[in-house]
């Protein structure tokens, strides 16, 4: 190619405004020199060549003086090539910048000369950078390409909603060359688009372009193209290196973001915590690859909690089952405080939480499961403390927690806080159900009770006062006879609304449990007492009883125990003719349980009437009918309080007239009584006797109450 150039017409076009110009500069150039091929860039590399290319100038002589003109993009932060260009305008009073109004680099231009184009010019969608000068020439004029419908039909996208690696894959099309003559042309059609926004450049711009087509031709000497090439690699290493940063953040975010949703899909699915903190422990556990992780429910002042959901590596020891000090750990003690959001430790061996001080349990729970870099996250909802998630790296190597992984198990113990309240949420929901259906259950009691129940006797008790006010003249047996019946009524609606009141109490939770070790021997003797002064040996079966001497204590609230006996060897009475017997047995069914059994030779059961008993008002022969009296209401007591003591009572028959058994199985105490289990020493011994005395006392406030 030779020296000659295209010729410019510096003037300003006709019939054009100096606003926008619809012409290409990269097809300015392209137009001019027709073998040229353009070539594709990603945004990364011209960024790249761009800075090696200011380098040229920047490092180049002060006498130097290049011309150097440069366009940017329509976009929003040049806050780093403001700054380039102030150094550069320093270099050369020839420095030109094209750009949008709004950039840095025209708002508040510095050394060099800030020429601003409209948003619809072609410049907005290019990226042209001239260098011109005695001893080096560089070019490269690119047009962005747009290549995606939703680009096309938008527009570019803000810098504000790109993301990182949006931006940095972009795509340009155009040259970049040395070529010192594609170089001048460039520039000339570049000053030329500079007088068209800037008239007032004209005169200042008209030597620099008279003087570039002698430029062309001047010998000059091109300069080592080490310097750039290096230059040039570690610009595109420092935007690869970007770049790999922006793949490993949205690889950690989308991580991320998939075990939160595993666990939000797990607590949408499942309203039960422990299903919940199971796969938030596995998850967490999987994502961080981790020794062990533990997930526990506590609260701020526990002295202890018991791990239950843990998930190991290989060859970890597990810690589940164990019993997890809490109160005297400061680090426990450090998530606890409530601004405190994770405690992360690189290295258990030096750490000063672990060494001061010296010996604090921290440390010793360290040693002793060698636990290497230790991560403590609080589960809160609000301000309430709900648990805490706990990190460990086990062995010989340490592990520093990066921002990343404690984010994460930051936005996990915010699930599962929500999750966990949610899950308290609806137990106390069922809770309260639970006590709505108990309140609803009293209020039909309590109709049944004064629908029928109550009437009944009322009626009986007003016809034997009415009769006895209206005959004065009665015969005195008769009077008696009513009288009695009065009474007898009056005895009914008595025990019924006892009876009533205890089961509401039962039935509503409200019953405090006094537990202890008892004497079956001395609860059996106390229930039969109330018997044998209610009911004559004549008027009742046998009663034999058949304890071992050496049975061990039972667990168990005297009071409560003995009223369920009573009940029940009352009951044996009642259906049980004279002559038959009742047998009292009991038995260590295992280590835990022990069994007592009240079995009469009565009337029986029919077997589709076992667990019928139970119900409340239940009566085999329906109330009216009844030749033995009672409320209907002793055996769903018997149930409630064996529930309560933490034991259970069931009926067996083998149908009618075959008798009935009634079982009862009650806790073993894990305390020993020594009075009883002494080989010598008898039942009367001081020991029992209080306790004796104890349930005596409590039984008598029974007794008294019936
Ligand atoms: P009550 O005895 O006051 O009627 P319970 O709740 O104690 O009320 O008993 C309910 C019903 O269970 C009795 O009416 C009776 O039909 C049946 N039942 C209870 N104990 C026995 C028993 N030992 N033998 C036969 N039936 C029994």
């Amino acid at each position: 190619m030779g020296s000659e150039l295209a010729q410019i017409d510096v003037s300003p076009r006709k019939g054009m405004s100096s606003a926008a110009l619809p012409n290409s500069v990269l097809g300015d150039v392209l137009a001019e020199f027709p073998g040229l091929r353009s070539q594709i860039y990603f945004k990364n590399s011209l960024t790249a060549l761009s800075h090696a290319m200011e380098d040229l100038v920047l490092s180049g002589a002060e006498d130097e003086q290049p011309i150097v003109v440069a366009c940017f993009q329509k976009e929003r932060f040049y806050r780093q090539e403001a700054k380039r260009y102030e150094r550069i305008g320093r270099k050369s009073p020839h420095v030109f910048v094209l750009a949008s109004p709004e950039t840095d680099l025209i708002a508040s231009p510095s050394n060099h000369e800030a020429i601003p184009f409209t948003p619809d010019d072609a410049l907005a969608n290019e990226w042209h950078l001239v260098i011109l000068g005695d001893n080096y020439a560089a070019c490269l004029i690119c047009a962005e390409r747009r290549e995606t419908s939703e680009t096309a039909a938008t527009g570019k996208k803000s810098a504000l909603t790109e993301s990182p690696i949006e931006s940095r894959t972009r795509r340009f099309e155009g040259i970049w060359t040395f070529d010192r003559k594609i170089t001048c042309q460039s520039a000339l059609i570049l000053l030329e688009r500079i007088i068209h926004y800037r008239p007032d450049l004209k005169e200042r711009l008209t030597p620099l372009i008279t003087a570039i087509p002698e430029s062309v031709a001047k010998p000059f000497s091109h300069r080592d193209p080490e310097p750039f090439a290096q230059r040039l690699m570690t610009y595109l290493q420092t935007g690869q290196n970007k770049l790999t940063k922006a793949y490993q953040n949205i690889a950690n975010k989308e991580r991320r973001e998939r075990l939160i949703n595993s666990i939000s899909s797990t607590i949408r699915q499942s309203l039960n915590p422990d299903e919940v903190l199971v796969i938030a422990t596995k998850e967490l556990s999987k994502a961080l690859r981790v020794c062990r992780c533990l997930v526990y429910r506590c609260q701020v002042g526990d002295e202890t909690t018991e791990i239950v959901h843990e998930a190991l590596a290989a060859n970890v020891p597990a810690l589940a089952g164990n019993s997890w000090m809490l109160k005297d750990n400061p680090l426990f003690q450090a998530i606890a405080q409530d601004d405190v959001t994770a405690v992360a430790i690189a290295d258990t061996a030096c750490d000063e939480r672990l060494l001061e001080p010296a010996d604090n349990l921290a440390q010793q729970v360290a040693q002793q499961w060698n636990i290497t870099s230790w991560l403590l996250v609080p589960v809160r909802y609000r301000d309430k403390f709900l648990g805490v998630i706990e990190l460990h790296h086990c062995g010989s190597f340490t592990h520093t927690w990066s921002q990343d992984e404690v984010s994460l198990v930051e936005a996990v113990a915010v699930q599962l806080g929500g999750a966990l309240l949610q899950a308290q949420a609806y137990a106390d929901l069922e809770n309260f159900s639970e006590q709505l259906e108990v309140l609803n259950q009293t209020r039909s009691n309590l109709i049944a009770i004064t629908g029928h129940e109550l009437r009944t006797p009322l009626s009986t008790i007003r016809v034997c006062l009415e009769s006895l006010a209206s005959e004065p003249d009665m015969a005195q047996e008769l009077r008696q006879i009513m009288l009695e019946t009065a009474l007898d009524d009056a005895d009914r609606m008595r025990y019924l609304v006892q009876d009533f009141l205890t089961l509401s109490r039962l039935e509503s939770g409200r019953v405090p449990w006094n537990l202890e070790p008892l004497s079956v021997q001395e609860c059996v003797d106390l229930a039969l007492s109330g018997i044998y002064t209610r009911l004559d040996a004549s008027v009742r079966p046998a009663i034999i009883l058949k304890i071992p001497a050496h049975l061990s204590p039972i667990e168990s609230d005297g009071e409560w125990l003995v009223e369920v006996l009573s009940k029940l060897l009352d009951n044996a009475c009642k259906f049980t003719p004279n002559d038959g017997k009742i047998v009292v047995t009991a038995y260590e069914v295992d280590d835990n349980n022990l069994q007592i059994t009240i079995a009469d030779t009565g009337r029986g059961i029919e077997e589709n009437q076992l667990e019928a008993v139970f119900d409340r008002f239940y009566q085999a022969e329906g109330s009216l009918r009844r030749t033995v009296g009672g409320t209907g209401l002793g055996l769903a007591i018997c149930r409630q309080i064996m529930k309560g003591l933490g034991g259970r009572v069931w009926a067996e028959s083998e149908g009618r007239e075959c008798g009935s058994e009634f079982h009862l199985l009650v806790p073993i105490a894990d305390e020993i009584i020594p009075a009883i289990t002494s080989d010598s020493a008898p039942v009367s011994d001081s020991t029992v006797s209080l306790s004796r005395e104890a349930i005596r006392a409590k039984y008598r406030k029974i007794v008294q109450s019936t």
